[in-house]
C-alpha cells in the first residue's frame, strides 16, 4: 500500500482537527498515513493520530524548546525523519506554521510544492487549488520523486478510522541553526476559536464603527463557540489585530456558517470565506453585495440584532450574565 506523510500541527496539546481531517481525506483514498509529529511529550498524540488511521508515528524530538521553535532546525529534522521512512508525498495544512516549513523542505528536496489545495489525486499527481481571488479553480500537475502539499486547513472533515500505530522516536541530527532565539510568547485575549479550526465564525466590518464594539460579536461568539473574523477595513482602521482579517490578503476560512455582520462582500473580503458551508448576512443595506452572494441575510441595525441574537441565546442555555 502506498505510504504519504502528514505533517502534524498542535493545538492546546492535542493534533488540530485540520490536520485530523487530512488524514481522513487520505485515508479515504486507501493510502497508508505516515504523521511525522514534534509532541510536547512522547506519545502525546498516538492516541489521537491512530483514531483517525495513521499507521506509522515519527515522533521528532528535539533538546531544547528553544530549537523546537527554530523553523531551520525543524525542517532539518523533518528532511531527516522524511529520508528515515519511506514516504515521498508530504501534505502540512496551508497554516502559518505550513507557510512556514513546506516551502524550506521542498527548497531543500529542490521538489514541487503546491499550496491551498482542496484535492490531490495521488495517480495523476494532480492538485486542485484556487487562483485569481478563488474565481477560478487551477489543477497542477506536480512532477518529482518528492511532492509537497499544503491543504487548505477545515475544508475535510475527520471521520475515526482506528489503527494502532507503530511509534518511531526520531533523534535528528541538527547541525545548522539560524540563532532565532524565542523571547516570550504573548497570549492574546480570548478572540474565540481559531478562525482556521473553526465550524462557525462571526465577522464584522466598517459597520461595527470602532474596535469595542467588537465586544458585541465576542459576546455572540461565546454562544456559540464561534471565532470571530474581520474585514480589511476593520483591521486597517486598528479596531482589531491582522490576524482576524479574513480575505485575498488575510486568512482563508472553511467554517459550516459564517455570519458577516457590517460587512459589505467586496471580492477581496469573499476571496477567504466563499467555500464556507453557509452563509449569513446582517446588513442594513438590501443592495450590498454580500446580501445578494448569501445563503439568508438579515436586514437590520446589527447593533439591534447582535445583541437580541445574544440574549435569546443565552436564555436557551440557560446562562446567566456574569
Ligand atoms: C489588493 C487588495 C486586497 C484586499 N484584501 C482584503 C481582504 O483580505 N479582506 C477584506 O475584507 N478586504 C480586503 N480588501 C478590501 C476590500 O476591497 C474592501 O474595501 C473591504 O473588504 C470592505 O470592508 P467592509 O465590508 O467592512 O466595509 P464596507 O465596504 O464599507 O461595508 C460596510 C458595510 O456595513 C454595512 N453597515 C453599516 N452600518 C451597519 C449597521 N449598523 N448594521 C448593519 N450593517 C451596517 C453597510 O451597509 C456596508 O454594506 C482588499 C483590497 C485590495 C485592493
Amino acid at each position: 500500500m502506498k505510504q504519504v506523510g502528514i505533517l502534524t500541527e498542535e493545538q492546546n496539546g492535542r493534533v488540530k482537527d485540520s490536520v485530523l481531517g487530512v488524514i481522513s481525506y487520505l485515508r479515504q483514498k486507501g493510502v497508508s498515513v505516515c504523521a511525522f509529529a514534534f509532541p510536547p511529550a512522547p506519545g502525546a498524540f498516538t492516541q489521537q493520530l491512530g483514531h483517525y488511521g495513521v499507521d506509522t508515528i515519527y515522533e521528532i524530538i528535539l533538546e531544547t524548546d528553544s530549537l523546537n521553535n527554530d523553523p531551520q532546525v525543524r525542517v532539518q529534522a523533518l528532511a531527516q525523519a522524511m529520508q528515515a521512512s519511506e514516504v515521498s508525498f508530504l501534505f502540512g495544512l496551508t497554516s502559518p506554521t505550513g507557510r512556514d516549513l513546506l516551502p524550506r523542505l521542498a527548497a531543500i528536496y529542490h521538489a514541487p510544492l503546491v499550496m491551498d489545495c482542496t484535492k490531490v489525486d495521488l495517480d495523476s499527481k494532480i492538485a486542485t487549488t484556487s487562483m485569481y481571488s478563488g474565481k477560478t479553480e487551477a489543477m497542477i500537475r506536480a512532477e518529482g520523486e518528492r511532492l509537497f502539499f499544503g491543504m487548505r486547513p477545515n475544508h475535510h472533515r475527520k471521520t475515526p478510522s482506528p489503527e494502532t500505530p507503530e511509534v518511531v522516536a526520531f533523534q535528528p541530527e541538527v547541525t545548522e541553526a539560524t540563532g532565532i532565539q524565542y523571547q516570550e510568547t504573548e497570549v492574546l485575549a480570548d478572540r474565540g476559536a481559531d478562525l482556521t479550526e473553526a465550524k462557525v465564525i462571526i465577522s464584522g466590518g466598517r459597520g461595527l464603527k470602532n474596535g469595542d464594539n467588537f465586544q458585541i460579536l465576542f459576546d455572540l461568539a461565546r454562544e456559540l463557540e464561534a471565532g470571530v473574523g474581520a474585514s480589511r477595513v476593520a483591521v486597517d482602521e486598528g479596531w482589531v489585530p491582522y490576524t482576524m482579517q479574513v480575505g485575498q490578503t488575510g486568512v482563508k476560512v472553511n467554517p459550516l456558517v459564517y455570519i458577516a455582520c457590517g460587512i459589505s462582500g467586496s471580492v477581496q473580503h469573499f476571496a477567504g470565506m466563499q467555500s464556507s458551508g453557509l452563509i449569513i448576512a446582517i446588513n442594513k443595506d438590501p443592495k450590498a453585495p454580500i446580501v445578494a452572494k448569501s445563503d439568508y441575510y438579515l436586514l437590520g441595525d446589527l447593533f439591534e440584532v447582535i445583541p437580541r441574537l445574544t440574549e435569546k441565546l443565552k436564555a436557551r442555555s440557560g446562562r446567566k450574565e456574569e
